[in-house]
């Protein structure tokens, strides 16, 4: 009887090759070591994908890979910078490397439905070229029906859930970093991790609508959030997550032919 933990750093080797006979769909969450202001965890882009794909592949009868845990660069306007303390990422052909060489062992192992659980933001386009990448690369290996989604969990968030979120209106997702949405939903699922008394509350950064290398770190708040998280609470991060888990299933089921389970 093979363990039934969708986490395959759980399993046996055993147990995934049994596992990977029934064509499971792979999650392969990647997130980023970063800065996420004075009350969020360094690590809050990889716990929040995480738990969402462990979520989504329970629903689908899927598995969830070790993550990778280092990011591209952390960007200015999308998240603070890559100059704060703690912010360690990885140049993108390294990124880039990781995930297609992630991608290819999957499909050596015979998997042939991978998702790629994005986390953070500035990660997207090199997510997008590690699967183009891998998929020449399998294609040279005579394997043609290696399928990959590539999404970013954030993106499957409603126009319902966006006003439950920001009740007055919000500034955009990419301001949103660290702010309303990450802090409610790390309130719901981790909130040992989360430095109540520190929740900021300032005005939302504006930056001007062109890009200056070494960039102008005037415009980002000090302490790296760059619009308010006052306004969140467990109750809007459990919102998000029961409607964006259902969904992403939904979607996933759809695109890879799989019924839901639960
Ligand atoms: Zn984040």
């Amino acid at each position: 009887m093979p363990q039934s933990s969708v986490r395959i750093a759980d399993l046996t080797w055993y147990d995934f090759a049994a596992r990977v006979k029934d064509d499971p769909i792979v999650f392969l969450p990647t997130g980023s070591v970063e800065q996420h202001g004075p009350h969020l965890p360094l690590f809050t882009d990889v716990i929040l994908p995480v738990a969402v794909a462990e979520a989504v592949a329970a629903k689908l009868g899927g598995l969830v890979a070790p993550p990778v845990t280092y990011g591209y660069k952390s960007q200015p306007k999308s998240g603070g910078g890559n100059h704060f303390p703690g912010t360690l990422s990885l140049d993108a052909s390294v990124f880039i490397s990781l995930v297609r060489n992630i991608i290819n062992e999957l499909a050596r192992h015979g998997v042939r439905k991978v998702v790629l659980f994005d986390g953070h933001m500035e990660n997207q386009w090199f997510l997008v070229e590690a699967a183009d990448l891998a998929l020449r690369d399998q294609r040279a290996e005579g394997v043609h029906d290696l399928k990959i989604v590539k999404l970013g969990y954030w993106e499957f968030i409603t126009k319902a859930t966006e006003a439950a979120l920001f009740p007055e209106g919000m500034p955009s997702w990419e301001l949103e970093h660290a702010a309303v949405m990450e802090t409610s939903v790390m309130l719901h699922l981790r909130p040992d991790l989360v430095r109540v008394d520190k929740i900021p509350d300032h005005p939302a950064a504006s930056f001007p609508p062109y890009d200056v290398y070494p960039f102008d770190t005037t415009p980002i708040p000090p302490d790296g959030v760059l619009s308010s998280a006052k306004p969140a609470s467990a109750e809007k991060g459990a919102i998000v997550i029961e409607q964006v888990v259902p969904d992403i299933a939904a979607s996933l089921a759809k695109v890879f032919g799989k019924p839901t389970e639960a």
